[in-house]
């Protein structure tokens, strides 16, 4: 659960993404300006900013440099305007991550945790366990009952995903997303092709799962086996 501060004069947009935030767990604070909004983001400290480039009172790429003067908090940035040079310029400001009007609940939820994952990343180490199954997510190593896996960036990366989120389905769109950085498109061959080296190498397969299970039509969900 992160507390994020939302900036966004769009009443509909403004209620989807709270509503969205909070049913995930987050604690959603919000404004309808940009200068209400910067002041949240200074006074509250929140884990996350979520904010829309085009606000009444001023350019959303103006309050992006503002905040990342005087705060390190991570900002996804909402914009109507997919143009590349948009994007890049909001980047170049400092944005973490965009999302490009419209989105899904589903998109802005695996942005947020991209970004947070990439904020706790650069402190304290973290280590994710789940039966046999140990990884230390900052120096990116995994190991199986005490024996080290010798995974690809891409393999550690989809362990690692579906591990912070054991006991759940995570979806191959958000797999796509996480792991891939496509949301909007990638094949599942490619997914499927990845997991079943993954699988492989913790030394089970699909027909005989034991910590990845497939939840046909879905997506796929770790599980402790002796769980
Ligand atoms: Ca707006």
């Amino acid at each position: 659960m992160a507390s994020v501060v939302l900036i966004e004069d769009d009443v509909d947009i403004r209620r989807l993404v709270a509503n969205g935030l909070a049913a995930n767990g987050h604690d959603v604070e919000s404004s309808n300006t940009a200068l209400e909004g910067l002041e949240l983001a200074v006074n509250t400290s929140p884990d996350l900013v979520v904010m829309d480039l085009g606000l009444p009172d001023l350019d959303g790429t103006e309050l992006l440099r503002m905040i990342k003067a005087v705060s390190q908090v991570p900002v996804i940035v909402i914009t109507a305007r997919g143009a590349d040079d948009v994007v890049v310029k909001t980047l170049d400001a400092g944005a973490d991550d965009y999302l490009v009007k419209p989105f899904s609940v589903e998109q802005l939820e695996a942005r947020t945790r991209a970004v947070l994952r990439r904020g706790s990343a650069d402190g304290a180490a973290s280590t994710l366990r789940v039966g046999g199954l140990k990884i230390d997510v900052a120096a990116r190593e995994a190991s199986l009952d005490g024996e080290p896996l010798d995974l690809s960036p891409k393999e550690f990366d989809l362990l690692r995903v579906i591990t912070e989120r054991a006991g759940t389905v995570v979806s191959k769109r958000e797999l796509m997303a996480e792991v891939w950085r496509e949301p909007y498109g990638g094949s599942d061959r490619t997914i499927d092709v990845h997991l079943s080296w993954l699988r492989n190498k913790l030394g089970e397969s699909a027909s005989e799962p034991r910590y990845i299970r497939t939840v046909h039509g879905v997506g796929v969900k770790l599980v402790d086996p002796k769980g």
